[in-house]
Order: C-alpha cells, then sequence, then structure tokens
C-alpha cells in the first residue's frame, strides 16, 4: 500500500480549513472540496503517523452513505468522480483522487445533531448522573451499552476552535434557528439514522450513534452535509461482538486505544504508532467498509 498522505499540497486551490482529518478547499461560488487525509486522532490529538488508504476508504463510505441515502433526503455531494470535478482539482490528481468529494456549498447551522440508538460514551455519563440524557429522562434501569427503546435526537452546540460542544435540550435548538429548521431537523436526522441503522445491523454492524451536519442552500432547503456515517463521525460497533452491560470496542479505533493504554499515552502529546498497530488498523478500516458496503474500497 502507498504512503499515508498526512497533508495535501495543493497550492493553486484556496484552503478554507484544515480540520483534525479533512482539509477544505473553495472551488466556486457554488462548490467546496472536502478531502480526507490519513490522519488518524484519538483523545482529539493527532497522531504523528497516519493510516494509509485511511482517507480513501472514509470518502468512500461517505460517498456509499450519500447514494444510499438520495431518497430520504438532499445531500450535498455532487460528485466524488475526479474526471467530473475541474481541471484545477484534477490537476492534482495524485493526492487528491479516490479521497475527495466535490460538494455544494451551504450555509451550515449551528448544530450538531447527534442521534443516539443506544447508550454509550457522554449519554452513558449523564444518564448514571441523573437519569437522562441531554436533560432528557429516559426509562430506569438502562444498562451500558443498551438499544434505546426509540433513537433519541441529542443536539450540541457547535463549539468554536478548541473548545468543547455542550450537549443542550432538543427545545432548545428552535432559539438558535428558528422553529421551522428545529423541527426539520429532527424530523431528518432521526430518518437519515434510522435508514442507516436499518442497512448496517443487516451486515454485522451496529450504529450506535452519530453525528450529522445541515445546511441550507440558496432556496432555503435543508440538506444532509459533511462527511457521513463514518467510524470519524459514529461509534461503529462489530454486532458478532456486542454484549450489555459493559463498554464496546469501537470498530476502527479498538487497537489504537488498546496500545494507547498499554503506554500510558498522556492523552496530549502526539506519538509515532507502531507498524502493527498501522496494519490491523487498515484491515479493520477496510473489513467495516466491505461489510457495510459488499465491495472492497478502492485504494
Ligand atoms: P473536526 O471535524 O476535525 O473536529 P472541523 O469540524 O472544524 O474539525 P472539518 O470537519 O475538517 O473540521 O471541516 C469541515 C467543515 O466544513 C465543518 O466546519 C463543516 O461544518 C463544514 N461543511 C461541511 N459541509 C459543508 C457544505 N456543504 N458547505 C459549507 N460548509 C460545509
Ligand atoms: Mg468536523
Amino acid at each position: 500500500m502507498s504512503q499515508a498522505i498526512l497533508e495535501c499540497n495543493c497550492p493553486d486551490l484556496k484552503l478554507v480549513s484544515r480540520g483534525k482529518v479533512r482539509e477544505l478547499y473553495d472551488i466556486d461560488d457554488e462548490s467546496l472540496l472536502f478531502v480526507a487525509t490519513d490522519r488518524l486522532s484519538a483523545y482529539d490529538v493527532i497522531m504523528k503517523n497516519g493510516i494509509p488508504g485511511k482517507g480513501k476508504i472514509l470518502t468512500q463510505m461517505s460517498v456509499f452513505w450519500f447514494n444510499l441515502l438520495k431518497d430520504v433526503m438532499k445531500t450535498h455531494l455532487i460528485t466524488a468522480n475526479i474526471d467530473e470535478m475541474p481541471a484545477c482539482v484534477q490537476k492534482y490528481r495524485d493526492q487528491l483522487e479516490g479521497r475527495s468529494m466535490l460538494v455544494k456549498k451551504l450555509s451550515i447551522l449551528p448544530i450538531e445533531a447527534i442521534v443516539r440508538g443506544y447508550i454509550t460514551g457522554s449519554g452513558w455519563a449523564e444518564y448514571k448522573r441523573k437519569g437522562t440524557v441531554c436533560d432528557i429522562p429516559l426509562p430506569k434501569e438502562l444498562k451500558e451499552s443498551q438499544k434505546l427503546p426509540e433513537p433519541l435526537f441529542t443536539p450540541s452546540t457547535k463549539a468554536e476552535y478548541g473548545e468543547h460542544d455542550e450537549n443542550i435540550h432538543p427545545s432548545k435548538v428552535a432559539g438558535i434557528i428558528g422553529e421551522k429548521y428545529a423541527k426539520q431537523m429532527e424530523e431528518n436526522a432521526l430518518k437519515v439514522y434510522k435508514a442507516a441503522l436499518a442497512h448496517a445491523e443487516k451486515k454485522g454492524i451496529i450504529i450506535a450513534d452519530t453525528k450529522f451536519e445541515f445546511g441550507t442552500n440558496k432556496d432555503g432547503e435543508m440538506v444532509l452535509a459533511d462527511e457521513v456515517l463514518t467510524p470519524d463521525s459514529s461509534r461503529f460497533w462489530p454486532a458478532d461482538n456486542y454484549e450489555v452491560g459493559r463498554g464496546q470496542d469501537s470498530y476502527d479505533k479498538q487497537y489504537v486505544r488498546d496500545y494507547l493504554t498499554s503506554i500510558n499515552f498522556d492523552k496530549k502529546t502526539p506519538i509515532e504508532l507502531p507498524q502493527d498497530i498501522i496494519d490491523k488498523t487498515v484491515q479493520k478500516y477496510i473489513e467495516a467498509y466491505t461489510r457495510l458496503t459488499g465491495t472492497a474500497p478502492q485504494l
């Protein structure tokens, strides 16, 4: 396999943001280019070496979902085929092919639209303290990782760089983006999650929870944006190891987290991951993609 791409070098494209994993380029008034690098973050720390092919696998997974979901709602994907992209993008084919999506430029609504189908993570922590998630009361005596009676919309605010997102009660969303979009966002988030979960469960993968971003286009319509339903934005659990009453290993980070625990990782200083951890992690991403889509990723 080829080397990990940690950072793109496309001087003729206008870089608008560089997140922990993705790079975003401005193409024209209508469109943006979303590029997934092979960077790996764990505990919000970007590791020194990347996972070769991860960005391609995650992009192709997002594209798979966008295609599957296009009957459920409008999505921002224009194309992931580099031959259909402008010449300024094709010029950097070596770096960008297979890891890029050309998307419609939207006005992003400032809410992280989280949906939880299973109780885990910060949801489980709040439930143990107060019997609620996002202040929504839940049935008594739920166990860790248990499937919820119904998927829950548990939004959070989109924090500025370096700050933490804050969970809010769904009724507070209207005060931020208005009543009409708040209602549509909750409906869309639940609808998209349910459609994806139904597909994934048939393939032996549980999507315990996920985060969507929505934007609005010039006509004021709500559109599904960002990346969707990848291990970076969701908790994927292999269904065959699932057991209520304990934490589950996430699909992709299992080996990385075990390794980081074994070396007493301080959760702040980037480190170099050993080759066998990288190899096993690549295999996990390939396995998740292949299980979900029924085909191997193009690397
Ligand atoms: P991280 O995900 O690493 O925590 P981040 O969210 O700031 O950081 P990225 O996810 O790499 O960084 O950046 C993607 C940015 O693009 C996000 O701010 C997201 O809201 C925005 N975005 C997604 N889709 C669109 C779109 N169609 N139009 C405009 N902006 C978009
Ligand atoms: Mg992001």
